[in-house]
């Protein structure tokens, strides 16, 4: 399994996490209900293909630098 299949994984269970999340009703921690859940899982989304991108950038450029 490469970066990008890892990614897309990754990314897969945070929206479904995310999704789970927000659908739940309020409780007493969370009076005003669980909507936010979907922004902050965009976001770690977005953070972490980020990641990824930057990891696979990085090795690609590693090893064309080593075949010099
Ligand atoms: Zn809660």
């Amino acid at each position: 399994m490469g970066w990008k299949s890892a990614g897309d994984v990754f990314a897969s269970g945070f929206v479904l996490l995310g999704l789970t999340l927000a659908a739940r009703p309020p409780d007493k921690n969370h009076p005003y209900g669980h909507g936010r859940a979907e922004t902050l899982t965009g976001l770690l989304i977005g953070l972490g293909l980020t990641a990824a991108g930057a990891l696979i950038s990085y090795d690609s450029l590693r090893r064309l630098g080593s075949r010099a």
